[in-house]
């Protein structure tokens, strides 16, 4: 399937080492694990995490009584899907209108994503209105559009240079009296001025708050796999000016580094919601901990 094919450069770089590894020793001692270790810190999973993993291991080995080293395989994938399991990893879209916020450095995915999540909304019978607030770039603007067409939705623009605020109330009036199920708001991605980002995204949230009192709203910062360890401070740097509900991880495609997933999902503690492994619309899957750790293994 496209989650498997999506995780093929990841599985190759952790899963096959592992295999390797797994297999080139007659029993479980501390060189196995020192092993483990390091293909675990290589594939981007960081410091910290790879540490707790191979505590675990080893105490479940113990406990166990495990002396084949090809079980350790199972424990590990054991192991990852309790770190990635979330209870609340769906979007929560349950009132009428709801909102999602989306925020992210420029080239991460933010505008595919945008276009890809109102397709997947629009496809699931839900009607979807796009509000296109990174106004600091006109290209951002002419972008979304273009997804805007492409998936069927209709999108609320202003002039480059805009008041982003002034777009997402223009876009909350139109919502309301076009009867949208989901607002989907762009952000401009400029980390660079961390304050008037913040600014920027407060003033969006008050809107929200006035406007649609007790809406569901979603705040999804998209990161890029290929990026590594960058997009973890990425995600430290906007959690401090955001309250990010759920994190969008684009690129697992492009990337031998989908240990990433374990890295935030543990470092972070923000729920990883939806997953890109590829450039198409279905690409953009809901993520599932279970079915990503039987992909990587598989
Ligand atoms: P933005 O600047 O953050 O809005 O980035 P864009 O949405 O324009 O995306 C930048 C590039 O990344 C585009 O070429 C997208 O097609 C590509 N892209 C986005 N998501 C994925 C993904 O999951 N897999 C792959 N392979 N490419 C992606």
């Amino acid at each position: 399937d496209r989650l498997k094919q999506g995780l093929e450069k990841t599985r190759k770089g952790i899963t096959e080492q592992i295999d390797k590894v797994l297999v080139s020793f007659g029993k479980i001692d501390d060189e196995l694990f020192d092993q483990l270790e390091e293909i675990l810190i290589t594939s981007d999973v960081g410091m910290d995490t790879t540490m707790r993993i191979i505590e675990d291991l080893k105490e479940k080995v113990r406990e166990r009584k495990i002396i084949d080293p090809m079980k350790v395989k199972e424990l590990l994938k054991e192991e990852l899907t309790e770190i990635l399991s979330e209870e609340n990893a769906d979007l929560d879209l349950s009132s009428s209108p709801a909102v999602i916020i989306v925020i992210g450095v420029n080239g991460v995915g933010k505008t595919t994503s945008i276009g890809k999540i109102a397709g997947l909304l629009k496809e699931g019978g839900r009607k979807v209105l796009l509000a296109a607030g990174d106004t600091f770039r006109a290209a951002a603007i002419d972008q979304l559009e273009i997804w805007s067409n492409r998936v069927g939705v209709d999108i609320i623009k202003h002039t480059e240079g805009a008041d982003p605020a002034a777009v997402v109330y223009d876009a909350i009036q139109s919502a309301k009296a076009r009867r949208a199920d989901v607002l989907i708001c762009d952000t401009a991605g400029r980390l660079h001025t961390k304050k008037n980002l913040m600014e920027e995204l407060k003033k969006i949230s008050r809107i929200i708050d006035k406007e649609l009192p007790g809406a569901s709203r979603e705040t999804l910062l998209v990161l890029d796999a290929t990026t590594g360890q960058n997009a973890v401070s990425q995600a430290k740097v906007f959690s401090e000016s955001a309250k990010i509900s759920g994190i969008v991880l684009t690129k697992l495609d492009g990337t031998a580094k989908g240990g990433i997933v374990i890295t935030i999902k543990s470092e972070l503690k923000i729920p990883v919601k939806l997953i890109g492994v590829g450039e198409k619309l279905e690409d953009l899957q809901k993520f599932n901990a279970s079915e990503f750790v039987e992909a990587l293994f598989a």
